[in-house]
């Protein structure tokens, strides 16, 4: 059994980067993933910009006191000021129009009095450069803005625009594509299970997982497989043309788990087998060769929701982020204080317990939430992340630092009763 640790470096060394490239319209850029870097395709801004409505002039035209100063014109956003503007002269100017050259301060129009005769009387002198944007300040022509490698959130189309980027090049999406394992299965929708038989919740939980990393991929969740030799063996033949194939359950030891073998037998090569976690023992992960040579990555996850839902946050989550070129970490990893005992002992395994991050007054604290194991999806909905305990740690006690991962950190909320802050 491989430890948590040099199970997730055996991961990161096995995940290749995506190369393939593709261009995407700006409007369907979000959550995708720059292929290349992004250059300031001119000054920004682009030239001495008035941050005021109000009146441009050489700061030394007005003294400290104030002074009544000659109106030359009016130059809006949009506008450039024909001509120069002589020494002892103002212009009126809105905001985001270029200021005229020679003059160096605006003042905003609640500081002056505009006055009969084309004048207007400055009540505040200005320091040179006051109220002007100088051009070039947020950026440079040629300049780097954006790296490859960013994920692209809503600042990031804004800026792409700002750059004049009408199509990005973004990293492709892998083929994420979902399969749920066992007999006992019924689908949603399917009517109510009957003796023996329990709801489905995997296949769509864990594509659910996918889309929310927020990275535009999509995942297929392509339906329940039988526990036979046979369906499982058509199942993996079926889904090779997928790059990440997430199967769900059938990769423990039972008589009728029949994933690992199929997968030996389909040539898997075994990466991470079993791993010193719980929950999540079972894991497998591995890759599969197409004829071409290329590869189908394949993780089989125990099928307790459970432990899918954590094993995927552990495990699935890096290789999809790391598949993109995101650098890490991939998981948020924090060190909260605990409110209360945790109920449990040390194991030689590293445990994940459902948890529940306040956000206090105080900062942040941590409490475990009740459940009843891995089975017991409806105790993690009080969850927003696990406390992490290491394998045959002490157990820690109230006011102990405990190493907290949150779960889909991107889409970090505080459980319903708990979103507004506590004392
Ligand atoms: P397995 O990993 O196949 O041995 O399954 C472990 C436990 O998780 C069993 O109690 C299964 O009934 C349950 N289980 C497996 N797959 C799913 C699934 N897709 N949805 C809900 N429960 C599941
Ligand atoms: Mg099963």
């Amino acid at each position: 059994m491989m430890d948590k640790q040099t199970a997730l470096e055996m991961l990161k060394n096995a995940t290749p980067k995506t190369t393939k490239t593709e261009e995407v319209l700006l409007d369907s850029a979000l959550g995708r993933v720059l292929a290349a870097d992004v250059l300031a395709d001119m000054d920004a801004p682009p030239f001495f910009r008035s941050a005021m409505d109000g009146y441009a002039f050489r700061s030394e035209d007005v003294p400290e006191g104030g002074g009544v100063i000659q109106v030359a014109g009016l130059v809006a956003a949009g506008e450039v000021f024909e001509g120069s503007v002589d020494p002892g002269f103002c212009v009126k100017i809105m905001t985001g129009a270029p200021v005229p050259d020679g003059l160096d301060a605006v003042q905003m129009v609640e500081k002056t009095e505009s006055q009969d005769g084309g004048t207007v009387m400055i009540l505040e002198s200005c320091r040179p450069g006051q109220n002007i944007a100088p051009k070039g300040q947020d950026m440079i022509e040629g300049e780097v803005v954006l790296r490859r490698s960013t994920t692209i959130r809503p600042i990031e189309i804004g800026m792409l625009a700002t750059l004049g980027q009408a199509k990005v090049e973004v990293f492709c999406q892998p083929k994420v594509t979902v399969l749920a394992t066992g007999d006992e299965l019924v689908a949603p929708g399917m009517g109510r299970p009957g003796p023996g038989q329990i709801r489905e919740s995997n296949g769509s939980m864990l594509a659910a997982q996918v889309r929310a990393l927020g990275l535009g991929i999509d995942a297929d969740f392509a339906g329940i497989i039988a526990d036979t030799k046979e369906a499982t063996r058509g199942a993996i033949e079926a889904n090779m043309d997928a790059d990440v194939l997430i199967l769900s359950g059938g990769v423990s030891m039972g008589d009728f788990d029949y994933v690992h073998h199929e997968l030996i037998e389909r040539g898997l090569e075994v990466l991470i087998q079993s791993v010193a976690i719980k929950p999540g023992k079972p894991l497998l992960f591995g890759r599969l060769t197409r004829p071409d040579g290329s590869f189908v990555w394949v993780f089989g996850l125990p099928g307790n929701p459970v432990s899918s839902f954590c094993t995927f946050e552990l495990f699935v989550r890096p290789f999809l982020r790391g598949l993109l070129g995101l650098q890490a970490p991939h998981t948020l990893e924090l060190r909260v204080p605990l409110v209360q005992e945790i109920r449990g002992k040390s194991i030689p395994r590293t445990q994940h317990l459902p948890a529940r991050i306040h956000v206090g007054a105080e900062g942040l604290s941590v409490t475990q939430v009740p459940w009843h194991g891995s089975g017991d999806l409806r105790g993690l909905l009080d969850a927003n992340g696990f406390i992490v305990i290491e394998a045959g740690a002490v157990m820690p006690g109230p006011g102990d630092l405990v190493a907290v991962v949150l779960t889909e950190p991107e889409t970090f909320r505080l459980p319903a009763h708990l979103s507004r802050f506590e004392a």
